[in-house]
């Protein structure tokens, strides 16, 4: 019973080999399971109590712009940049936010000037995200609006342009592809953390989104921090996340504190000596998984991934191809329909055409637990054209 209840029923099929044939694979969202099995060995280092007379006010910190941010939160998220050197945090404001997801929204609207007769335009490079288009027009905003692929954008004018590196889907690595002077960029950086791509310097750009989603794996919690220069736009974010949900849940917010620094504690072999180093614990199963679905794709011949160029990494102090959180997988030869085609074989992924590409992509979680992950591997190397 205890299985059941920390995991599905699926999960006991697997483990038992019986009715693994039926299953459906679902690894159409990026839901970050993966590393459930390293923080279950971390118990004691981020369990958190909260007792009830404990973060009652609205008010985390009333002397800093991003009011409702808790100290130790801002604390932790400067530590691990430190830690990793993925990001310069001198000089910077900081704005936690409901997910990154929230702080996009935030972004948007401090970057899109006000009092425009028209919405300003908003732009990334295909494949891109595919939520950017939804979060963009979801509201139908008159401040801006979703104008597509950035390589196809030639308008003058004022623009934003999304950045997203390493990249989802397709996991490169990416820069400003517009670079016209009127252009005011968001950089996200959900995946620039060294288990995904080596670490190439420390991004030190105006406006930068990371969230403990993808780099620690704590989805749930729903916490991104971005790194703002300019004191007024970091205002105007907090301005809207005021509006939104009046600040972001303290309980959240010590959590992923606590979860950060047992992080950055692995990192550096503060915690339990017996405790592996997060990042390459994670590392390690990157590696491991990538090898595994290059291996299958070979095997099957029907599809193709991308070839990625090696880096040397500051973090791992070693050359490495990224390997990244979602497979962008080609369908090869006469499949057109990618996504269509891997159902019928009960592996949900998300189609190309959400993101801006062609119905031959389709977009696959690498981060769900082994057993999925293992059963997506094997059915793969399995597929054959006359099935
Ligand atoms: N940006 C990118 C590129 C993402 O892939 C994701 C998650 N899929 C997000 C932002 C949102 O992350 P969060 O959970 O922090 O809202």
């Amino acid at each position: 019973s205890r299985v059941v209840s920390e995991g599905s029923s699926l999960e006991l099929e697997v483990a038992s080999g019986v009715g693994d044939h039926g299953r459906v694979v679902d690894l159409d969202h990026g839901d970050p399971t993966m590393y459930e099995m390293f923080w279950k060995r971390m118990d004691e280092e981020t369990t958190i109590v909260i007792p009830g007379w404990q973060s009652i006010s609205y008010f985390s910190d009333p002397a800093n712009p991003c009011w409702f941010l808790e100290p130790e939160l801002a604390k932790q998220a400067v530590r691990i940049h430190q830690v990793v050197g993925n990001a310069v945090t001198e000089n910077r404001y900081m704005v936690v936010g409901t997910g990154s997801t929230q702080l996009y929204q935030a972004a948007l609207y401090a970057l899109a000037p006000h009092g425009e007769p028209g919405p300003m335009d908003v732009v990334s490079v295909a494949p891109f995200y595919s939520s950017y288009p939804l979060m963009t027009d979801f509201l139908k905003s008159g401040l801006y609006k979703w104008a597509g692929d950035a390589n196809l954008y030639d308008k003058d004018g004022p623009y934003i342009e999304l950045v997203t590196s390493p990249n989802n889907p397709d996991g490169e690595p990416r820069t400003s592809a517009v670079n016209r002077s009127q252009g005011v960029l968001i950089h996200d950086f959900a995946y620039y953390w060294p288990q995904y791509a080596p670490i190439t310097s420390a991004a030190d750009h105006d406006l930068m989104l990371f969230t403990v989603s993808k780099s620690t794996g704590h989805a749930g919690s729903r916490i991104g921090w971005a790194l703002v220069k300019d004191k007024e736009v970091a205002m105007k974010m907090t301005k809207f996340i005021e509006l939104n949900t009046i600040g972001v849940s303290k309980d959240s917010q010590l959590r992923a504190a606590k979860i950060l620094k047992a992080t950055s504690d692995s990192c550096k072999h503060m915690s339990n000596p017996k405790v592996e180093n997060f990042f390459k614990f994670s590392f390690n199963q990157m590696t491991e998984r990538w090898a595994k679905l290059r291996a299958a794709v070979r095997k099957s011949g029907l599809f193709s991934l991308p070839d990625f160029t090696s880096d040397w990494c500051t973090y791992n102090q070693q050359v490495f191809q990224p390997q990244p959180a979602f497979a962008w997988l080609k369908c090869e030869g006469e499949i057109d329909d990618c996504q269509g085609f891997l159902k019928k074989h009960k592996i949900l992924t998300r189609c190309g055409k959400h993101f801006g590409a062609s119905l031959k992509y389709v977009r696959v979680n690498m981060l769900d637990r082994d057993p999925n992950f293992n059963l997506f591997v094997e059915r793969l190397s399995t597929m054959s054209l006359i099935e």
